[in-house]
């Protein structure tokens, strides 16, 4: 006999794990499954939540809606699974040259009013001759710790399995259900919540991809008692103790997990330009981000196999896209709305 689902999940990533919780949260029996093989974006990804972006000091996308959606989720949460996760702290951001503070005393009366604090209190430690802002309302996402005790949940409930699917070869579609033959799993649906992982999809392999590798530091940093984020360029962010996360690169080709000395003394000579104390690096990593079109998550029922779904494209911004996504494909699944035309797999495959 096979065990039976309402929905089967093909990866553990922030998309899988998130879309997972907003199902089981509707009643859905779920089964995950994840190949554990180290190399998602999710395993490495910084978690940084931030309001404003970009030099020219842009509001995020939706965020009137992605982060009050962001914070409920993830603290309701917290308080389910007896683990902090989620921090909610104000990030400091330093001046990189005179335009930027200027465009930031125009704009700070303006959209971004009420996310910024201007001439905050900054230490000595830092290199900040043109001074800096506070972004209010932002956070970071403790995402190995949110994916762990997620995962330890789901073992516990007899709902996680360890494998590497084979989608061409495992994956079976039956009339209204699909299975996988070698776990002996049957489910009504089937979500890939694959992050980054082209040329093995039959289904929604169409979906073009504009991935972005990026690669992260940690470092050791003696005496540093900063619990903001710094951003300049590039951020630095507590890891705990003397430990700094510190990132990251953007490259478009050379697409792979594998760290790269350019990338490593890059990230080193931009802490320089604003981190007056030492530090040593103790390890670097690297990862590719599922960037699907300008940056927008992607999701949906396929056109042909509506019991084959997908969640993908959380691109940069994982940890503040996907609660509210996932509850809209939660949504969309037991047949309450339909995906926004936008973000439908479907506009995708028909490209
Ligand atoms: C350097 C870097 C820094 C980042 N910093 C931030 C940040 O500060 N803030 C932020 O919000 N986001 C950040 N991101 C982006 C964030 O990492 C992504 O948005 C997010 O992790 C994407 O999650 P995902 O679940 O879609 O994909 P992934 O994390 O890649 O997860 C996919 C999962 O699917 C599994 N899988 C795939 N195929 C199979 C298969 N056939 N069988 C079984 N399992 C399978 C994989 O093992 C993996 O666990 C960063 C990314 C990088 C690379």
């Amino acid at each position: 006999m096979s065990r039976t689902f309402d929905y089967i999940v093909i990866g553990q990533g922030i998309a899988g794990t998130t879309l997972s919780w907003q199902l089981r949260r509707r009643g859905l029996r779920v089964l995950v499954i994840d190949r554990e093989a180290h190399d998602g974006a999710s395993q490495i990804a910084a978690g940084l939540i931030t309001p404003v972006t970009g030099k020219r000091l842009a509001k995020s996308w939706r965020w009137d809606e992605l982060y009050p959606a962001a914070v409920a989720f993830y603290r309701s949460l917290e308080a389910e699974t007896g683990t902090r996760f989620f921090h909610e702290r104000a990030s400091l951001r330093l001046f990189a040259d005179d335009a930027e503070r200027d465009e930031c005393h125009r704009r700070a009366g303006g959209i971004i009013a009420g996310l910024v604090r201007q001439t905050p209190p900054i230490p000595d430690c830092f290199t900040a001759l043109l001074g800096g802002f506070e972004l209010l309302s932002a956070a970071r996402l403790d995402v190995p710790r949110y994916l762990e005790a997620s995962r330890e949940q789901f073992r516990e409930d007899d709902s996680y399995l360890t494998a590497d699917i084979d989608l061409a070869k495992d994956v079976e579609l039956l009339p209204a259900a699909c299975g996988i033959a070698k776990l002996n799993v049957q489910a009504r649906g089937l979500v890939f919540c694959r992050g980054f992982t082209p040329g093995s999809d039959p289904w929604f392999g169409g979906v073009r991809f504009n991935a972005a590798k990026g690669e992260i530091l940690t470092l050791r940093i003696p005496g540093l008692a900063e619990e903001r984020v710094i951003h300049r360029g590039i951020w630095l962010a507590p890891a705990g103790g003397d430990l700094f996360r510190c990132g990251s690169t953007y490259k478009w080709d050379d697409l792979n997990c594998v760290p790269t000395a350019e990338a490593r003394a890059e990230i080193e000579a931009r802490l320089r330009a604003f981190l007056r104390v030492p530090f040593e690096v103790i390890e670097h990593r690297a990862a590719v981000r599922p960037v699907i079109d300008a940056g927008y998550p992607v999701f949906g029922r396929h056109p042909a196999h509506p019991q084959l779904a997908y969640f993908n494209g959380l691109g940069s911004k994982g940890s503040l896209l996907a609660p509210f996504f996932a509850e809209q494909l939660a949504a969309c699944l037991i047949g309450e709305r339909e995906p926004e035309p936008a973000l439908d797999v479907r506009r995708f495959l028909a490209k």
